[in-house]
């Protein structure tokens, strides 16, 4: 038997926006599958805020060509993605509140959802977006999903967690458990759009100078599926004994930092591939940096604006140099330090170096050459592939003796990097290398 619908029927169905920021994947996405559940249609939209192409107050560019190519392909996967379920994404080039408010209106939206970030500038946008689509009586829903553990997993509330990586790292994994991961949509209905937008040109996001000249040389591909491949092959990689622990390099970070990987699907393929074939010893290292990952996110929170600022969380400033030579030389890797040049050439033409490597330039910039540390951190903001506020600001301040982890902060020093790094004097390169 039919039932016949009211003329407005259609009209009356419930339609989500899905702001999509740092989480461009279809699977463990909670607003996706929150939006689904609850909507009858959903609307993808993704914007290019020129905002994170800008250049900075410390001469730097918010976003360099590397990883602005990154997230262009990364944004393109998602939309095909999505064009399989018969649908698309709306890619939009301009600030969501200057655009959202209008595509409420336009298409009758009833909520919008999106995953909640950390630091100050996203936070910041999220608010204002709020404020606005309040005034147009639509609610933005904020879900909390970048992390391995859910916040309300964790054994203490935000403000008590211990500044101690080792502490959080303690109990956490004593106390706490990693939720399963959201399935991946088998259907999603759409809005109806006749213009689902393009993506913008490289040239046209980056600011002058690197639209003139945007050498792009990354190892690294955006997207999920290149992040889920990279995964499994990481999960089949032979086991080694004889990998020391600096040589151990996963490479996931850009599509961590993205979204376009869950680190609770790294967490659970990982567990997954101990049952069926046994553990191999870099899953323990790989687990680790995730519990970092989550570590600095969650130190964010809890302490928010401090990690950007000189002083960090010492009383006073010790006294950097204003030496634009060797701030100039380090950059353009042309230092008195040939490993160091190496690295930093590395980091120019890939947007990624690794731990040690990262551990290494941060601490011939802070011990060696002197310079204030913010200025380094600003500029591996610009070139990193996989750059996290979080993650960057937050090792750099305790790289630089001014973090909030007492155990650590004061521990580094470049001779020591150095002999870590490189103890026969040889740069050895790893596992996916
Ligand atoms: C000065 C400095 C700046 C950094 N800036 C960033 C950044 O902007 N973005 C970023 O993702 N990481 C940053 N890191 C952390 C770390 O260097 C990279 O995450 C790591 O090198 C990525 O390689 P991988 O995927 O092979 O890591 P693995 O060692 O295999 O670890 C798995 C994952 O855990 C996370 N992780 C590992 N170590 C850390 C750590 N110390 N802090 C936070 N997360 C970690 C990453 O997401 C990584 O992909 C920085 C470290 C330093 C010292």
């Amino acid at each position: 038997m039919q039932i016949a619908l009211p003329i407005n029927a259609l009209s009356m169905s419930k339609k989500i926006l899905v702001w999509f920021r740092n989480d461009l994947r279809l699977h463990d996405n909670e607003v996706l599958v929150e939006a689904i559940a609850k909507a009858d249609e959903i609307l993808p939209v993704y914007f290019f805020d020129p905002r994170y192409f800008e250049a900075t107050s410390y001469h730097t560019i918010k976003t360099g060509a590397v990883r602005a190519q990154f997230i262009r392909e990364s944004v393109e996967a998602l939309r095909q993605a999505l064009q399989s379920f018969g649908g698309n994404l709306l890619v939009l080039h301009g600030k969501p509140e200057d655009l959202l408010p209008g595509l409420v209106t336009a298409h009758n939206i009833s909520e919008v959802y999106h995953h909640r970030e950390v630091a100050s500038e996203e936070t910041a946008v999220s608010t204002h977006v709020e404020d606005l689509l309040w005034k147009q009586k639509v609610n933005l829903k904020h879900i909390i999903g970048h992390t391995l553990y859910n916040k309300e997993d964790l054994p203490f509330p935000i403000k008590d967690i211990p500044d101690v990586f080792a502490q959080f790292k303690k109990k956490t994994e004593r106390d706490a458990i990693v939720k399963p991961c959201f399935l991946t949509p088998n259907q999603i209905n759409f809005v109806a759009l006749a213009d689902w937008g393009t993506l913008p040109e490289l040239s046209a996001l980056l600011a002058n100078g690197e639209a003139s000249n945007p050498v792009i040389n990354s190892i690294f591909k955006g997207g999920e599926q290149q992040a889920l491949q990279t995964l499994d092959e990481l999960l089949h990689f032979p086991e080694s004994n004889s990998l020391k622990k600096v040589d151990i390099v996963a490479k996931l970070s850009p599509w961590l930092a993205l979204g376009c990987l869950s680190p609770r699907e790294v967490y659970w393929k990982m567990k997954h591939a101990e049952t069926s074939s046994g553990s191999k010893p870099f899953f323990k290292h790989v687990l680790q940096g995730l519990l970092w990952r989550d570590y600095y996110r969650f130190m964010f929170k809890k302490h928010g604006n401090t990690f950007f600022k000189a002083k960090g969380f010492t009383q006073t400033v010790t006294q950097a140099v204003a030496d634009e030579k060797s701030l100039q030389a380090w950059k353009t890797a042309t230092t008195g330090q040939p490993l160091v040049n190496l690295l930093m050439k590395q980091l120019n033409e890939t947007g990624f170096i690794t731990n040690a490597a990262r551990l290494l330039v941060a601490t011939y910039f802070v011990y060696e050459l002197k310079l204030e540390w913010v200025l380094g951190a600003a500029y591996l903001e610009e070139r990193l592939i996989d750059y996290a506020p979080a993650s960057n600001w937050g090792n750099w301040a305790n790289v630089a003796g001014v973090g909030n982890d007492i155990k650590l902060t004061n521990g580094y020093g470049f001779d020591k990097q150095l002999k870590i790094f490189d103890p026969k004097g040889m740069y050895t390169p790893t596992i996916n290398a």
